[in-house]
């Protein structure tokens, strides 16, 4: 039985293969195993997805290694890879409004969110690395050696593993995709089993675009059997994975074996610090924000909220109002602030940590339990008087969650902020240069926003301190991750002028 979906829904989940993308085929697993993928609003399955085993994952391999030792696609002029790249997004563009539903009724985030972000972002990431395609350049280096010329190829990697979470699917799926693509590398990309839909769809897409056969290879199922099969594989030559730190430490291991490379983009629990000056409603909305966004399913989050004393009260009061306002419901609906956690596991994670904050005796200001009856809807909850050394200040909830925590001098703040084994992110709110500037350098985290939060550019790199991460994705830093150097000797005989 699948869940009750309008017309339209169901022809877009129609419209779907549901199966394994290797070598440029639509194919049911080996053993014919399948997945159920469920619709958080009421835990009701959508439908069944070939579940990828280790020997699918040999097979999936096999056809990335294959188009990379024998096809065109590293060998094509870096501006023909350009080309295919922006008509990658050109077909996404088309298609924007059924991806957006289909990531919405897979994942649960509201449907103008994924509009308005998730897919512009995705768009805009694949053209920014179309754009390096033909950009991609090593050098000549001037060398003491007479006689001797000295020059630079940078390289793409060869086979490619990704594998990517279910908080912003197919926008992790472009931000692996483009400059692992852009380089010349082909791809076996592992989508979370939570959300296979929308991955699939954009493979099919990469084969619409023009992408060759077996450049880009798309599976999914359990992460304990397929990626870990994939990302421990001898034939792939760099592992490339989104999620949270635990199993990065995993895939670190599982890599090590190979000596593959491996970037990683994990948790964090990162702080936001609102000094004494900062405009409090425009503070309150933007922590709101920076807490709530996407459910609270944002490795950026800002889940600790570190407000100064002198205003603590009245924002307290405020970001609780703020709370008791966020309309929960169908992520349909248009005015929808925040759907259903994407799991049960989730769901039940996140309740838990809240009656661990309970317990823990932080203050319960709004919120603290599930949102009705069915689907895994939890109410938009704030936390105040947390200390740093309760579990909701240390551990990453991944859920509509704020605690807020009182400070006093920047020292304290900059200090407590940075005592934490994550760093990915960080923000400041107030109007005082110098304070911005004192804060933005102290701390240790890989993005700072300063009067904002959670803006992502393309071009501007992104990536964790600490556990948060190994290495930067976005940007020209990106493509370095993808590209190896090769230098070349070549003597120069005759007269040289
Ligand atoms: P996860 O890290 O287990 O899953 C991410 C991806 O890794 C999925 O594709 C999964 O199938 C795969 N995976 C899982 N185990 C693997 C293994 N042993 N080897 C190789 N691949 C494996 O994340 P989760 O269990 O879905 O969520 C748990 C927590 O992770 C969340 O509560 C949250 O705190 C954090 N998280 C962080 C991010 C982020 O963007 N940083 C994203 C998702 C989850």
């Amino acid at each position: 039985a699948t869940t009750s979906l309008s017309r339209d829904l169901q022809e877009i989940v129609n419209s779907v293969k549901p199966k394994l993308l290797i070598n440029g085929k639509f194919i049911d697993s080996l053993g014919g195993q399948t997945f159920t993928t469920e619709d958080p609003r009421t835990g009701e399955p959508i439908c069944e997805v070939a579940e990828c085993t280790a020997e699918d994952v040999d097979a999936a391999v096999d056809a990335a290694r294959k188009a990379f030792d024998h096809g065109p696609w590293p060998r094509i002029p870096g501006r023909e890879r350009g080309r295919i790249l922006y008509k990658l997004a050109d077909l996404l563009e088309r298609d924007l409004e059924a991806l957006a539903q289909l990531e919405s009724l897979d994942n649960g985030k509201p449907v103008h969110f994924s509009r308005t972000a998730d897919l512009p972002l995705a768009i805009e990431h694949l053209r920014y690395y179309a754009g390096w395609a033909d950009k991609i350049a090593g050098e000549v280096v001037p060398v003491g050696v007479p006689n001797m010329q000295a020059i630079t190829y940078r390289e793409p990697l060869g086979v490619v593993a990704q594998i990517i979470p279910w908080n912003f699917p197919l926008l992790m799926m472009a931000w692996k995709l483009g400059p692992a693509l852009c380089a010349g590398n082909t791809v076996v990309l592992k989508a979370a089993e939570q959300t296979p839909l929308t991955a699939l769809r954009m493979g099919e897409l990469c084969l619409e675009a023009g992408v060759p056969e077996g450049v880009v290879n798309v599976i999914s199922g359990e992460g304990s059997v397929s990626g870990a099969a994939l990302a421990g594989h001898p034939r792939v030559n760099k592992v490339a994975f989104t999620g949270s730190t635990e199993v990065g430490k995993l895939i670190m291991k599982q890599a090590a074996d190979n000596l593959n490379p491996v970037t990683l983009e994990l948790g964090g629990k990162s702080p936001n610090i609102i000094c004494p000056d900062a405009d409090i409603d425009a503070a309150v909305e933007q922590a709101h924000f920076a807490l709530f966004f996407n459910m609270g399913q944002c490795c950026t989050a800002g889940s600790r909220t570190f407000v100064h004393e002198d205003i603590y009260d009245e924002f307290v009061k405020k970001a609780t109002e703020r709370a008791q306002n966020r309309k929960v419901g169908d992520p349909f609906a248009s005015d929808t602030e925040q759907g259903p956690q994407v799991s049960k596991e989730q769901f039940d994670k996140i309740l838990g940590l809240i009656e661990t904050g309970k317990k823990q005796g932080a203050k319960l200001q709004t919120g603290g339990g599930r949102h009705g009856d069915k689907g895994y809807f939890i109410q938009p909850t704030v936390f105040s008087d947390v200390r740093d050394d309760m579990t909701i200040a240390k551990d990453e909830i991944f859920g509509p969650v704020q605690s807020i925590l009182k400070w006093k001098t920047f020292e304290e703040v900059i200090e407590r902020a940075n005592n934490s084994n994550y760093g990915l992110a960080a923000g400041v709110f107030t109007k005082n240069l110098n304070w911005a500037n004192t804060l933005s350098r102290g701390l240790k985290a890989g993005t700072v926003w300063v009067n904002c939060y959670d803006v992502f550019d393309a071009a501007v790199p992104f990536g964790g301190y600490k556990q948060s991460g190994i290495g930067r994705e976005h940007g020209r830093e990106c493509i370095d991750h993808y590209t190896q150097t090769k230098a070349v000797y070549t003597p120069l005989e005759g007269p040289q002028s």
